[in-house]
């Protein structure tokens, strides 16, 4: 896990900052983030989302967090993430 050292506490004076638009998280469930890329533990639902939905018997952690990554960026989409998991554990791999 990566840590953020630049974690600024500036919740107290929120009146000013209201009108700041914070992303979409990136997981996709439509709510707003705090400035990250995703709501504190989307990130670890949308790995276990892509492992659950695109492999066949075998999950690979390493992997699913890179897709993440990478939908987070905005490479790519969930669903491109799913299909790129397949292509790489396909059906009948030991
Ligand atoms: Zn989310």
């Amino acid at each position: 896990m990566k840590k953020q050292n630049t974690v600024k506490k500036s919740e107290t004076k929120k009146s000013t900052e209201q009108s700041k638009v914070m992303p979409l998280c990136a997981c996709g469930c439509g709510k707003h983030t705090k400035g990250g890329k995703f709501i504190p533990g989307h990130d670890a639902k949308l790995v276990s989302h892509i492992m659950t939905n695109g492999a066949r018997g075998k999950a690979c952690y390493t992997m699913a967090k890179e897709l993440v990554h990478m939908i987070s960026n905005g490479d790519i989409t969930i669903s491109d993430a799913i299909a790129e998991y397949k292509t790489k554990f396909p059906l009948g791999m030991k």
